[in-house]
């Protein structure tokens, strides 16, 4: 396994990690063993979130006789002081660990969320008061959308950044990247895969650790995927001419189909929240997540059926994306009672 360190934290993390939100499809036992298999492979970052159901706590029972060895990330949706720091305090019991290596802001997803958080009584106060009681050793940001987190490099409390970047999830990355490598940030790369989009896993990996990231943290559910993913990071990072071609063939065929979660669409004059939709829709056909997708999609206010047909969003998608047709297939797929 090689290590490579996360910006000003100057942890030695591996090149790659271990992303939690799998572990929710799989039993307790199982989870400790993937965890085990993982750490025994030279893993050591691995990044859950109190959003991702029991994924802390399998996490935590899985690394409770070898916490020494593991550097854990969690995170919360909180935007509030009160709320973060009872949150802070349930990652801690979940996972039965009196310190978490780093807590992040997770999906700071538009500049009004970055400016909560960061205000007075925000989110990232509770952080800091936590790093200061030692229970929080590092604070971090996660979310989609580049230029908001680009916006966030500017606060120095801040030490790691987590977004996506994968082949066909490049826009803004590069800027991205450059600024971040600027401000000694860390970086953690969270869908590499494109939620599952891609078949090239191992040449997807290769394309994104041949950029200046720190670590790369696919969902692993099974020992066979920990395997096949820790031993990228083991070996040649080099895209040989085969696997370049198979995967740009793979990135024109995703292209057209697969949504960036830019935004540009936004607003719907109905409501309709069109990249949730499709993230949703990730989870129910890649992750194997159908039911707890299907349960989000439910809760929802405005759903994909909602959708009038206007066309607008369609005028501002930069991919083309064919949006109505993608959200009718939504709502057959997601909103089935059973
Ligand atoms: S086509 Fe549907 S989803 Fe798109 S903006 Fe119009 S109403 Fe909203
Ligand atoms: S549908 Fe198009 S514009 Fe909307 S978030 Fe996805 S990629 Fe961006």
């Amino acid at each position: 396994m090689k290590y490579r360190v996360l910006g000003k934290t100057e942890l030695k993390v591996s090149a790659i990690g271990f992303g939690g939100i799998a572990i929710q499809r799989v039993d307790s036992n199982q989870a400790a063993e993937i965890v085990n298999a993982a750490l025994d492979k030279g893993i050591n970052f691995f990044d859950t979130a109190r959003g991702y159901t029991d994924s802390e706590v399998k996490l935590g029972k899985a690394l409770k006789t070898r916490r020494s060895e593991a550097i854990i990330a969690t995170k919360s949706m909180n935007r509030t002081k009160a709320g973060m720091a009872k949150d802070i305090r349930i990652s801690l019991d979940n996972m039965g660990t009196d310190y978490i290596d780093l807590y992040q802001l997770h999906n700071v997803k538009d500049y009004q969320t970055l400016k909560q958080v960061l205000a007075p009584d925000g989110a990232l106060e509770a952080l800091i008061e936590a790093k200061e009681a030692g229970l929080v050793r590092h604070i971090g940001i996660t979310g989609h959308i580049k230029d908001v987190l680009k916006e966030a490099l500017a606060n120095k409390q801040l030490e790691t950044v987590q977004f996506p970047f994968n082949p066909v999830e490049t826009e803004g990355a590069k800027e991205l990247l450059e600024l971040a490598e600027k401000a000694r940030m860390g970086v953690i790369i969270m869908k590499p895969l494109a939620g599952g989009a891609f078949s090239q896993a191992e040449s997807s990996l290769k394309f994104i650790l041949s950029h200046q990231v720190s670590t790369v943290i696919p969902g692993m559910d099974s020992v066979e995927q920990v395997n096949i993913n820790a031993a990228v990071a083991s070996g040649d990072i080099t895209l040989a001419a085969r696997e370049k071609t198979l995967l740009d063939e793979e990135v024109g065929r995703l292209g057209n189909t697969f949504c960036r979660r830019c935004e540009y669409c936004q607003p719907c004059p109905e409501g309709v929240n069109i990249p949730a939709m499709f993230l949703l829709e990730g989870y129910y056909d890649r992750y194997n997540l159908q039911q707890w997708a299907r349960e989000r999609y439910w809760a929802m206010d405005v759903k994909a059926e909602a959708c009038q047909d206007c066309g607008e969003c369609e005028e501002r998608c930069p991919y083309d994306l064919p949006i109505r047709e993608m959200l009718s297939r939504v709502g057959e797929k997601l909103d089935k009672q059973q």
